[in-house]
């Protein structure tokens, strides 16, 4: 009876938030307000013919003559040397006209949270704007990214998700393994409104005291037939000194991880929690460190494991763009964030403090530690960069600030302007991560026959100009075309 009691008001907390979310939809304007589609999907024939398009092949650079390229069922049939003649006639198919335009592999974002945020930033988060991830989903299709890495499982619940009409490819994760009270704790608690911290906090994470006596609870998350992998926290800088995974327990998580035949995605805070990370055999760093900077023994190190680095280099950038005003949004990022929320972006710093002051990111720790958290990001994908370190393009989308899909295009120009060469950067969003991402189900990151048809037509050739990057006309992901509706 007693030991009931604890569920009945969790079953009453979760029933009572769901009841506000519905009242907010009928007497919310914002939530209820029509929103009109992004993307329109074409053609239901099985096999598509892309005509006269010139293809970008993303290893060498090269791009080829206008030629023809056949999908079949989603699969990349053939990418012919000469234009097929007209005379050649294939059953059911529909044509795409690519003249001037080029064909190349959609882009991947590795690190992203659907569920989250829409970008909005916490100073005007409120549980009467819930996140639409059936938009969300559809803005990243828009934006070309078509394969997304989940850092966590998405917190909402279903009737809340909006009618889904596409979605890109979710590589997916389960509950994250994080020490008591750890990261993302503190920070789902300073940017999430009460009650719905208390909900999404325990949707998201298993908190350890102690790995061994509850190694059964990881075990389970691994015996999830349907996550690719474990995602493990270890870092107590948000906010500095939060509790943290001790490195027996990281170790554990990452062997376990391991003997599931599952890679380890480990999120670092510090140069320290990288090299402890690598050195545990963690597969993927979801973040490059924020707190300090390398030594260029350490990328020496790092550079001979076969680690690789999630660039995010926007996880703080809520901050620049709320509270310094230091760059643009792009017109992508415009185009696909709330009105709201660009209204909430032109707040004055004053204003902002005036509405957002929270114990778990005080005004110093954002005045004056992240300004060197986002210094010290840039310094480090530059060594890792340098040192010859794998880097993937990844956001983080889902905290606040990063809009769905035009965040991996932002995140392709930041990195352009830290002087890494732009097909290099190309490569960090379709090549790398498809070689990491693929297996006998699903191969992609290249346009060739026999792969997987994820990929976009754009406008001219984005390795002269990337912003050519946003100018989607068509998207071909998990066997459906798209249009966009600009
Ligand atoms: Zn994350």
């Amino acid at each position: 009876m007693f030991a009931r009691a604890p569920l009945v008001l969790l079953i009453s907390l979760v029933a009572a938030i769901v009841a506000l979310f519905v009242l907010a939809e009928s007497v919310c304007p914002h939530v209820a307000q029509h929103l009109e589609p992004l993307v329109l999907k074409i053609s239901t024939q099985p096999a598509v013919m892309v005509r006269h398009v010139r293809v970008l092949d993303v290893n060498s650079g090269q791009l080829s003559l206008p030629s023809d390229v056949l999908i079949e069922n989603g699969i990349i049939e053939a990418v012919y040397a000469e234009p097929v003649p007209s005379s050649v006639q294939i059953e059911d198919c529909a044509i795409v006209d690519g003249a001037g335009g080029v064909l190349m592999p959609a882009l991947t974002d590795f690190h992203m949270h659907i569920g989250f945020s829409d970008g909005e930033p916490p100073w005007t988060a409120s549980i009467f704007h819930p996140v639409n991830s059936a938009r969300e989903k559809e803005s990243y299709i828009y934006a070309g990214v078509t394969t997304v890495v989940e850092g966590s499982v998405s917190p909402l619940p279903g009737i809340l998700s909006g009618r889904e009409t596409a979605s890109p490819y979710i590589v997916r994760t389960g509950k994250q393994v994080t020490a008591r009270g750890g990261h993302p704790h503190p920070m789902i608690d300073a940017l999430i409104p009460w009650p719905m911290n208390k909900y999404v906090g325990g949707k998201l994470t298993v908190q350890l005291e102690d790995f061994v006596a509850q190694e059964e609870t990881v075990r389970a998350i691994l015996k999830d037939g349907s996550i690719h992998h474990l995602k493990i926290i270890y870092d107590n800088a948000i906010p500095t000194g939060s509790p943290k995974l001790d490195l027996d327990s990281l170790k554990l998580a990452v062997g376990l991880a391991h003997s599931y035949g599952k890679p380890a995605y480990v999120h670092v805070g510090s140069v320290k929690d990288v090299m402890d990370a690598v050195r545990a055999g963690a597969d993927v760093l979801m973040h490059v460190p924020f707190v300090d900077t390398f030594s260029h023994e350490q990328i020496k190190e790092l550079a001979k494991s076969r680690a690789v680095f999630v660039t995010t280099s926007q996880i703080w950038s809520w901050t620049s763009l709320g509270f310094d005003k230091n760059r643009e949004l792009t017109d992508l990022e415009k185009k696909l964030m709330p009105e709201r929320t660009y209204e909430a972006f032109t707040d004055s710093w004053a204003e902002v403090f005036k509405n957002f002051r929270s114990p778990y990111l005080p005004k110093e720790y954002l005045r004056e530690t992240v300004p060197l958290f986002i210094r010290n990001i840039d310094t480090n994908i530059r060594l890792l960069y340098e040192g010859g370190v794998t880097l993937v393009a990844g956001t983080d989308t889902g905290v606040p600030g990063l809009v769905p899909g035009a965040s991996l295009q932002y995140e392709l120009r930041h990195l352009i302007s830290l002087d890494i060469p732009v097909a290099e950067v190309l490569r960090s969003a379709t090549v790398t991560p498809g070689k990491l991402l693929s297996d006998s189900d699903r191969a992609f990151g290249e346009v060739k026959s026999g792969n997987n048809a994820e990929l976009i037509l754009v406008r001219d050739n984005p390795l002269e100009d990337v912003s050519r990057l946003e100018s989607i006309s068509y998207i071909f992901t998990q066997g459906r075309v798209y249009q966009r509706f600009d």
